[in-house]
């Protein structure tokens, strides 16, 4: 069999389990670009059918390989490439290379790690540093090559979607890249608050205090969340004063000053104010326009210099509002395979600023959507039946409609058949707690998202 061949049959299996429209969709030019020793290249379209095949199928195009060849197989990854390069791929012998560095890889196998561990694409590099963001970026700096000295603590504060967790982050792999053997230990507040929990539940508070108490640098985010939380606190505030002794760095991030920290121990903010406390500000037009220019070469997007302008006249209000657009600017133009242009984007960006698709979409739309991403069908969504299987993605279908549509509690809980608006109510509220902390869910919503905004547009 070769590549073609082997490819077809998967094809034909996949689309037992997929819409014709779905299909026709997503697998539309996909080819085995190169298969050897159980390490697979998957050619596909686009960015944005990348991002879905690996999100819904990576598991069955893995195990239907396997049926087709009888072997196992290692590492699938994908590639984004055009059909004829496929086709190429196809008929001449798959060549011994190795994987070209924009390859995106992914682990056979779904990673089991369900921690926080510092994300690589969060740099000094990549950050963009503007009026707003110089001192902070500054202090940053200063405090990854000299831990536990120059400042101690490092507190940075400021509205969402300006860049603390990037900064964050940055540090934390600046300081593991000087010092690999460091213990650096990152965390949300929320993360925190949970293991001191857990660790009183299980008598486990030996292993929560080693944890905590050994880093050679404690990185926590939104630290606002402790406040009101006497017990987090009371371990906080000794596991602080003990890093603090033994001159380990502690940095931390919060939507607002100490002082300005309701229900926050008087002991902590003073704690606080004893290293550094800097802010990060909204981004004006210049830094925008560079933020927006440095992203588009990262995502391998290159857009022209008035159009970069537009998008940052348009979105004004953060960074992560800013990246948002961008992205969906790609995945549009990027699916319909068209060039952008002004009226493209100035269509899109209008769409973003009435609410984003709030109007367009109707709540049928998000349900459909989200069953068909969790395989699941609208009787059983709406149906009484509470397996995981279905209240999982049916708590999903309720966090949208309130995130996306603005739907109202006893509405939502209508158009799930009939549920009681408290339902709704802790749906949406556990959903948007989980987000927060499970990226991989994050991503599917996202993807479902997506796919919502591209039919709509
Ligand atoms: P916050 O934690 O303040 O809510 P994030 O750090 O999560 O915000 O930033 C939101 C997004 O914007 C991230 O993807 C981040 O990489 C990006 N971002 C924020 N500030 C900058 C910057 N100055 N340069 C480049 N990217 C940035
Ligand atoms: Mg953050």
């Amino acid at each position: 069999m070769n590549n073609l061949e082997i490819w077809q049959a998967v094809l034909a299996e996949l689309e037992l389990m997929v819409s014709k429209a779905n299909f026709n969709t997503w697998f539309k030019n996909t080819g085995i670009t190169t298969l050897q020793e159980g390490q697979v290249v998957v050619c596909v379209p686009s960015t944005f059918s990348q991002a879905w095949i690996e999100k819904k199928y990576h598991h069955h195009i893995i195990k239907s390989l396997e049926r087709v060849t009888e072997k196992p197989i290692k590492k699938l990854e994908y590639k984004i490439d055009s059909i004829k390069n496929i086709a190429e791929a196809c008929a001449a012998p798959a060549p011994n290379t190795e994987i070209p560095p924009e390859t995106v890889t992914k682990p056979a196998t779904t990673p089991t790690s369900g921690g926080f561990t510092l994300n690589p694409k969060y740099s000094f590099d990549n950050f963009v540093v503007g009026r707003g963001t110089e001192l902070a970026f500054a202090a940053a700096q200063a405090v990854s090559n000299r831990p536990g000295e120059a400042y101690n603590p490092l507190f940075i504060y400021g509205g969402v979607g300006l860049g603390k967790t990037h900064l964050l982050q940055a540090i934390g792999n600046e300081i593991i890249k000087k010092n690999p053997h460091y213990q650096i230990v990152y965390v949300s507040a929320e993360k925190f608050t949970n293991d001191y929990i857990s660790s009183m539940k299980g008598g486990e508070a030996k292993n929560f205090q080693d944890h905590y108490r050994t880093a050679d640098a404690l990185l926590i985010d939104d630290i606002q969340f402790i406040a009101g939380k006497d017990g987090t606190q009371e371990s906080f505030f000794h596991t602080f004063n003990e890093l603090h002794q033994a001159n380990k760095q502690v940095i931390l991030t919060s939507d607002r000053p100490p002082k300005a920290i309701p229900a926050l121990e008087d002991r902590l903010k003073s704690r606080f104010e004893w290293g550094m406390i800097v802010d990060v500000a909204a981004p004006d037009f210049e830094t925008r326009v560079a933020i927006l220019g440095k992203k588009t070469i990262e995502k391998n997007f290159p857009l022209e210099e008035k159009l970069i302008k537009l998008i940052a006249l348009s979105i004004q209000s953060n960074i992560r509002e800013l990246e948002g657009a961008l992205n969906k600017i790609i995945a549009y133009h990027d699916l319909k395979h068209l060039e952008p242009n002004e009226e493209s984007i100035k269509t899109l960006l209008t769409g973003l600023s009435v609410g984003s698709m709030r109007h367009a979409v109707a709540p049928r739309q998000v349900i459909d959507a989200v069953c068909e991403f969790y395989n699941v069908n609208f009787d059983e969504i709406t149906s009484k039946n509470r397996e995981k299987r279905l209240s999982n993605p049916r708590q999903i279908v309720m966090f949208m409609l309130r995130e996306e549509l603005k739907t109202s509690f006893p509405t939502i809980g209508d158009e799930l058949g009939g549920r009681d608006h408290t339902t709704a109510m802790h749906a949406y509220e556990k959903i948007k707690r989980e987000v927060e902390n499970d990226i991989k869910l994050k991503q599917e919503i996202d993807l479902i998202k997506q796919k919502l905004y591209i039919n709509n547009v």
